[in-house]
């Protein structure tokens, strides 16, 4: 049996790009974008990108080529997913909360060629190409607005020109090893300095069709792309939907207005967001706001949703499925899958549920918690806290011209994620913490993720993040940063409320010894909290700074209800700067 030899016909190295040619033949007049009031059906999608991929080829670009793009989820990123590849080159999506300095660095790393801007960010995209030397510098080709073009160029190169230039019988890119990349994703740095992280064909293969079938996601699905594409791809749902021949609903904004328009008019079925977008959604005004028809499937993660806010946004008509995963894994790499047997439970016990990070996606080969001392797995008691480690053909192949970083990120077979974590007895995994944001009090770990929990309970937290404050006593301590619902006027809620809050409800040693209201959190752009700002702040405060803040009978109406004085002046400035 195993003398027969591999042939053409099986031998088919796995790629996301099938799917395009596969919806241009099965839904070939089904609407695949609409942005505004512009509509594409998959055939002409198709067509695009491989005019596209032909103009790309005539630019000169080669097999592993670096193509950057710099725009918001517009038509023209969706289709670079399929065209760059197609190319035979290797799609970098920057992330446009970045600042001139971090897309410098990161054009100058990756060694793009060609760089991709939407005509709303070329003033950031100039100051970032000033910074390059004259011999790392790429060929810029400005993204005009599709729907009502501006006319705002950077340079001669224009995309629309590109892909009318191209010609529609081009012969794509034939892919020889799955293992080739396919894009490079730089992390958010979160935790650290960005790291280009490399995805293969086979890897974003497979992580698109866990993804498919373990959210469910049916044929023509209609998709709001309220999750940057940028962010891991989309999670594969750039790739996914053509799976799936469904509709992708493009919209530059994840405002609350764009998000229930779009969601009304187009009859959404599903979107994915971090949790952070709930709080959009739920704290929009009443014109805002729109009465769902029909429910809409959110698949979330990217950071950990509080049990109170699943249960919240449920209540709007929004069915929610938990996946957790980083950059380093393809996006998602576990599912909270849903059991038949929880529908019974009452609905906090199934939000409580829900919350837990889940079960490894169904293609990646194995998942667990370990002791990184030992590499011994931690027993399953839901207790028991190790750090969750992965493998499987998801995990990327490693971090661009980084091979230190790349070696200290696997050990002995596994891929270490940083996160601390517990297995529950019925497999299902729980993270407690970031490794770096474990809070050591007085030899006790605390997880700033059970603290977090707690706050968002509180009915005026809005958002809440926990972080390690220096203490003389303890060595660190939790300090809570929260930001408040908007309440009835002149309502004030005091630092000392939300601390005999935490502490009705807290062992003593995980209450926050100083609760900072503020008006924003410093985030990525996907939504996530940039702990480390936080921290950075936290150490500024010693701990008798309780004793110099004050309230006064001037500033007890405003939504900031502290004057602060220095040191705390100072750091809050800082963090208004944020
Ligand atoms: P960065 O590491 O720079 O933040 P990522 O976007 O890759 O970039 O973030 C991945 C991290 O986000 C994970 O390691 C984990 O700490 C956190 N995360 C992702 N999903 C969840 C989730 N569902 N629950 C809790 N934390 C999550």
């Amino acid at each position: 049996m195993d003398l027969l030899p591999k042939c053409d016909a099986n031998y088919v190295p796995l790629s996301p790009i099938t799917f395009l040619p596969r919806a241009a033949s099965m839904y070939g007049n089904h609407t695949s974008i609409i942005y505004g009031g512009t509509k594409f059906i998959w055939r002409e999608t198709y067509e695009r990108c491989l005019r596209l991929a032909c103009s790309l080829r005539s630019l000169n670009i080669v097999k592993n080529d670096v193509v950057s793009v710099l725009a918001p989820n517009i038509p023209a990123l969706y289709e670079m997913h399929f065209a760059v590849p197609m190319a035979g080159a290797v799609l970098n999506t920057i992330n446009t909360r970045l600042d001139a300095k971090n897309i410098a660095t990161i054009l100058k790393h990756s060694g793009a060629k060609v760089f991709f801007v939407d005509y709303q960010y070329v003033p950031l995209a100039s100051d970032a190409l000033e910074l390059l030397a004259s011999n790392s510098m790429p060929l810029v080709v400005v993204i005009d607005d599709i729907d009502s073009p501006t006319g705002i160029r950077l340079g001669e190169l224009e995309y629309e020109e590109l892909v009318y230039k191209g010609d529609h019988r081009y012969a794509p890119y034939m892919l020889d090893d799955e293992w080739d990349p396919i894009t490079l994703n730089y992390t958010s740095g979160t935790t650290s300095e960005p790291k280009g992280v490399v995805y293969s064909h086979r890897g974003t293969f497979l992580s698109t069709m866990s993804l498919l079938l373990q959210w469910k996601m049916g044929s023509e699905p209609v998709y709001l792309w309220s999750l940057p594409m940028f962010h891991c791809n989309g999670w594969t749902f750039t790739w996914g939907i053509a799976a799936r021949g469904g509709t992708n609903v493009c919209i530059r904004n994840t405002c609350a207005t764009d998000m229930y328009q779009a969601i009304v008019e187009h009859k959404v079925t599903h979107m994915c967001c971090a949790p952070i977008v709930f709080n959009i959604l739920l704290e929009a005004s009443l014109t805002e706001r729109r009465w769902l028809a029909s429910p809409v499937e959110i698949l979330t993660g990217g950071a950990p949703p509080p049990a109170s806010l699943l249960e919240k946004i449920e209540k709007l008509g929004f069915l929610v499925t938990h996946a957790y995963g980083l950059t380093e894994a393809t996006g998602p790499a576990l599912v909270c899958e849903w059991q038949a047997r929880w529908d019974q439970l009452p609905h906090q016990e199934q939000a409580k549920l829900k919350a837990r990070q889940g079960i490894s996606v169904l293609t990646l080969a194995d998942v667990d918690v370990k002791n990184l001392e030992t590499m011994a797995s931690v027993p399953r008691d839901g207790k028991s806290v190790g750090e969750i480690v992965l493998r499987g053909s998801s995990i990327m192949k490693g971090y661009f011209k980084d091979p230190k970083a790349t070696a200290k990120a696997f050990k002995d077979g596994w891929f270490l994620t940083g996160d601390m974590g517990v297995i529950h007895p019925d497999g299902y995994l729980e993270i407690k913490d970031r490794s770096k944001d474990v809070i050591i009090s007085g030899g006790e770990n605390i997880s700033s993720v059970e603290v977090e929990s707690l706050l968002y309970k509180h009915p005026r937290v809005l958002e809440a993040a926990v972080v390690a404050m220096p203490h003389s006593h303890w060595g660190e301590t939790p300090c809570a940063f929260i930001t408040l619902k908007k309440g009835e006027k002149g309502e004030v809620v005091k630092e000392e409320e939300i601390i005999s809050f935490c502490r009705k409800n807290l062992p003593g040693f995980m209450v926050p010894k100083k609760v900072v209201i503020i008006d924003e959190l410093p985030k990525t752009a996907t939504g996530k909290i940039q702990k480390f700002q936080l921290r950075a702040l936290a150490k500024s405060f010693s701990v008798s700074v309780t004793k110099i803040i004050q309230r006064t009978p001037q500033n007890r109406n405003q939504r900031s209800q502290y004057t602060v004085l220095q040191p705390m002046e100072e750091a809050v400035l800082a963090m208004s700067r944020l």
